[in-house]
């Protein structure tokens, strides 16, 4: 027997029922704020995620699924989402388009080889939005708007975190008041953190480690030294995010765990999933495309982690649906298949092709949920009639075939 791969899960029955509905639904919402569909590559070259996600991230550092295709070149599946549309965005030239705005949603398998462990799979799945071309702290506050409205319309709670990691004129100066910092208390600082003093000092905040957390109540905070320009910004998004009373809460230890954001973080928590868990996570990330060798764009998005929300999402009620049509006598079930066509038009169809009686005919229709049971017995077939029951209702009748 062959299993599928360790940290990989199939999706079925009530499970893809959730995944579909998730998807459908952010779908929905993110076509009413103006996105379109964009689908790229699973397999990109390697230094796409080495240059966007950097070298120094877990992701790129630890996680990557990368090895060498048959051509000899460096290829990995892609980590997360938002590389391979930038990607796309520059080689299709829209990054010369400077003054229109381009919106794009996306959803897929995303890929990272970690020690598999509740909650996280090698091959998990994401859904997220991209829009390039708008600076404005409006498009930020659209964007925490839009998935505010899809965990509305999936029926999840969450607790909104924000942060605004500033821009390349306030971001150094803090970075090196806070290598400052971090240098006094090396010593008490853990293995990961000692590291990350050289290579990603920001990310530091970002440590689960206790020890280093209480250190870190005394650091310098980016929030205190922004620029003028992230401070408006923040002090913008702020108010907007109250006149629509979309609750939220600072965070001033919340980075980004990819290294091309700016200005606005922002993340979206759910409690109810053991402990806390980011279900959603973005922000502002004006440098990636010139990064990317495109020209510069100023660009916002989000990723949301579908396998999570899975486990969140309350499911419409399935009532009974449709129709299930059998045959009782071998003679009624060639008839079937027309009236399944004439009623596929409009409804959804279970055809049975083995000629039954009767109350085996009720229980099939039970197992596939239908509403209505229609079977073609014997006296039916020789009248050109089918035997209809609508199972909600409990009520029975016989229709002449060319009003089925
Ligand atoms: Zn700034
Ligand atoms: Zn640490």
């Amino acid at each position: 027997m062959i299993n599928a791969l360790r940290g990989m899960k199939d999706l079925t029955f009530e499970e893809s029922e959730r995944f579909v509905h998730i998807v459908t639904t952010a779908i929905g919402i993110s076509k009413k704020y103006g996105y379109n569909y964009i689908e790229t590559p699973i397999l990109e070259e390697s230094k796409l995620f080495k240059r966007s996600v950097g070298e120094s991230s877990d992701i790129v550092g630890k996680e990557m699924y990368q090895f060498e295709d048959k051509g000899g070149n460096d290829v990995c599946m892609r980590p997360e989402g938002t590389a391979g549309v930038v990607r796309s965005f520059i080689q299709a030239k829209l990054d010369r388009r400077q003054n229109e705005k381009f919106k794009f949603y996306y959803y897929g398998p995303m890929f990272r080889y970690e020690r598999p462990q509740k909650g996280r799979l090698r091959e998990f799945h994401q859904f997220g939005c991209e829009s390039f071309g708008e600076a404005s702290v409006y498009e930020d506050f659209t964007i925490i708007q839009m998935i505010g409205d899809i965990f509305k319309a999936l029926g999840i709670g969450y607790d909104l975190q924000i942060n605004s990691l500033g821009c390349p004129t306030c971001m150094p100066p803090y970075r090196q008041n806070l290598i400052n910092f971090l240098t006094e208390c090396q010593d008490e600082l853990c293995e990961d953190c000692n590291r990350r003093i050289t290579t990603n000092p920001i990310r530091v905040l970002d440590c689960k480690n206790e020890k280093c957390q209480s250190l870190l109540t005394n650091s310098p905070k980016l929030i205190n030294s922004l620029c003028d320009s992230c401070d408006g910004d923040f002090k913008k998004l702020v108010k907007l995010l109250k006149s629509e009373n979309i609750s939220y809460h600072i965070d001033s230890n919340l980075v980004r765990g990819l290294d091309y954001y700016s200005k606005t973080a922002f993340e979206f928590v759910s409690n109810n999933i053991g402990s806390q868990s980011a279900i959603a996570g973005g922000g502002r990330y004006d440098k990636l495309v010139e990064f990317l060798d495109g020209k510069s764009t100023p660009a916002v998005g989000f990723a949301l982690g579908i396998e999570r929300i899975m486990e969140l999402v309350q499911m419409p009620e399935i009532s009974r649906e449709g129709y299930y049509i059998g045959a009782m006598k071998q003679e009624g079930v060639d008839a079937l298949f027309s009236l399944a066509s004439q009623k596929r038009a409009t409804d959804k169809v279970t055809l049975e092709y083995a000629p039954k009686k009767l109350k085996a005919h009720l229980k099939g229709a039970d197992r596939v949920n239908a509403r209505y049971c229609a079977v073609v017995g014997e006296d039916e077939f020789k009248e050109q009639k089918v035997w209809v029951k609508d199972l909600i209702q409990k009520q029975e009748s016989v229709i002449n075939w060319s009003d089925f």
